[in-house]
């Protein structure tokens, strides 16, 4: 401290002055706090006439320091008070430095020490917490401090938020200590709006790319509005028939089985076998836009057979689909044979013996992979509030939404609307009973439309609880009004109750009361070998996608442990 030293901004200078103290072992406070001045003395005063000014310079941010007296007089009891300006926010800053460049920083536990031995504070362990918070979860590489903390951290997550449904699974190793092995989270909010769904959960696994390798499982509805709803999930080794089932059991203390359940996936192996184990009674659906990838990975792009196969699992009609399908097989036969493998009742709509309404594909899962993309590579803490932040901002934008709203159906239910109204213009309608109608489009055989059962017989309506062109058409003809032919699931009285749970922060586990066994507990971060089951690049939504070719002659360096000749990918390397 000298005068003439300058920060780069007020809250700048008013952390180096606190660390400036607790290295030189005496307390300051603040007199006078002006805008753009500061004037700090000695909590002693009347004895000891250390003082500091720092002034704003000119129009910027910065801040000087003016006059500086910088010997103190005053006695060890007022100076012995100097560890009052650690506080969490100086703490960080001092060991923001020593983080940068380690690739690992101190676990939690060891940071009071570090703190201690470098800085002269007696710090509370659980004020080590906070500092991880603030200053370490966002940094590189603390993937083990983030694994000893987790156990606290799911305590506090559910304290935050009443009827969070969380399950650690850990593994004993051979010196005795507990290993992380599984996670599974669903935010009480998210449990809480569950009953206002549709019943069609989308179940997808993503890779996440941190030093333990982890893999994300996920599980998401959708609401009123055709928007995600996330409901669970969990971070696992890898996507194995194990992993998969212990997922679904977790699931099912939430969403309970039934015959009105679907599932939706990507025909992962592991998740083929675990749903009718755990989902006895449950349908389980395949996602079209992967098996439509399929097609154009193995047969001629310019065959035109991927857009066939997407109209046919379209179809509402069994009729119409046999059609196309009969299309499918003269085409390519081999193609055929590739579908009716796969089971046409698992991926067309006409045969599907469930309910999946409007949804083909899940498609709604892998746009919440890309929105968690950031943190796929962060320490599992971290991961875990950056998912619990995201929902709380989505939540928040939805519940402003649907203040906004004016009548009963969502923004997307009316675009939805005007698309099968103008689809329905210029139709011939002809009564035939009082809510009966025929229905005859430009092209094309006629559709029977009952509004009073809301039924069509091109089935669109039914399936979707929506309106097709045809009733639309018809509602026009009587001056029906077109928002009683929607379903209430898809109206803002199904969508509010979705998003009315709150999404909160943690707490400081120091303010609240952890459990002893949960307070003691020391996780360690998993032994990872990586498991030989299913490497990424087999993946099999991944086939037919562009892979890039590889021009560098240059052996690859591995990301994760620093080898030769392979990548983190491809890394069979143990660790930990
Ligand atoms: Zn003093
Ligand atoms: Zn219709
Ligand atoms: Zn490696």
């Amino acid at each position: 401290m000298y005068v003439g030293r300058t920060f780069a901004t007020r809250e700048d200078f008013k952390t180096a002055l606190s660390i400036y103290a607790i290295n030189c072992v005496f307390k300051f406070k603040f007199t006078r706090y002006q805008k753009d001045y500061l004037v700090s003395e000695c909590d002693d005063k009347r004895i000891c006439d250390w003082r500091v000014f720092a002034h704003k310079v000119g129009d910027s941010e910065e801040y000087e320091v003016r006059k500086a007296k910088l010997d103190h007089l005053c006695n060890v009891e007022t100076r012995s008070r100097f560890s009052k300006h650690a506080t969490s926010k100086v703490v960080a800053a001092l060991l923001r430095a020593n983080y940068a460049n380690a690739y690992c920083g101190p676990r939690a536990r060891d940071l009071p020490e570090c703190i201690l031995t470098e800085h002269n504070v007696r710090v509370l362990y659980w004020k080590a917490w906070k500092v991880k918070e603030l200053a370490v979860v966002t940094a590189q590489g603390t993937d083990e401090s983030s694994y000893a903390l987790l156990p606290v951290y799911l305590h506090v997550l559910k304290l935050a938020n009443p009827g969070t449904v969380y399950k650690l699974e850990t593994v004993r190793d051979d010196n005795g200590d507990d290993r992380f092995k599984y996670v599974f989270v669903a935010l009480g909010a998210s449990v809480r709006g569950l009953p206002y769904v549709r019943r069609v959960v989308v179940v997808d696994g993503t890779h996440l790319f941190g030093k333990y390798l982890r893999c994300l499982l996920t599980a998401s509805c959708q609401d009123a509005n055709f928007q995600i709803f996330p409901i669970a999930f969990a971070i696992v080794d890898s996507e194995t028939d194990e992993s998969w089932r212990w997922f679904m059991q977790q699931l099912s203390e939430i969403v309970n089985d039934g015959q009105d359940l679907t599932f939706m996936s990507d025909r992962n192996s592991s998740i083929l076998k675990s749903i009718p184990e755990v989902y006895p009674k449950a349908h389980h659906g395949f996602c079209l836009v992967h098996i439509r990838r399929n097609v154009k990975a193995k047969y001629l792009k310019k065959s035109g057979l991927p857009s066939l196969v997407w109209r046919a699992g379209s179809m509402y009609r069994k009729k119409d689909f046999d059609d196309e399908y009969d299309r499918i097989k003269q085409r390519n036969v081999r193609c055929w044979e590739f579908l009716e493998g796969i089971g046409v009742e698992n991926w067309s709509r006409a045969y599907f013996e469930g309910e999946r309404y409007n949804l083909m594909s899940s498609n709604i899962a892998e746009s919440l992979n890309k929105a968690l993309l950031p943190a796929r590579g962060s320490p599992v803490l971290a991961l875990i509030e950056f998912i619990r932040k995201m929902l709380g901002r989505w939540f928040e934008t939805r519940r402003k939404r649907i203040a906004r709203t004016v009548g009963d159906n969502p923004i997307a239910v009316e675009r939805e609307l005007l698309k099968r109204f103008k689809g329905g213009l210029g139709m011939a309608v002809l009564a035939v009973g009082r809510w009966d109608f025929e229905v005859k489009p430009k092209e094309g055989c006629h559709f029977h439309v009952s509004l009073e059962k809301r039924t069509c017989s091109c089935l669109e309506f039914q399936k979707l609880n929506l309106p097709c062109t045809h009733a639309m058409a018809a509602a026009h003809e009587r001056g029906f009004e077109y928002k009683l032919l929607v379903g209430d699931m898809h109206k803002i009285k199904m969508w509010q109750p979705t998003v009315e749970g709150a999404i909160l922060p943690v707490q400081d586990p120091a303010e609240v009361e952890v459990p002893e066994d949960i307070r003691v507990m020391c996780l360690m971060p998993p032994q990872t070998k990586r498991p030989p089951e299913r490497p990424p690049k087999l993946r099999i939504h991944s086939a037919g996608e562009y892979e890039g070719k590889n021009k560098s002659k240059q052996p690859n360096k591995c990301g994760r442990c620093g080898g030769l000749g392979h990548n983190r990918v491809t890394c069979t390397n143990p660790l930990g």
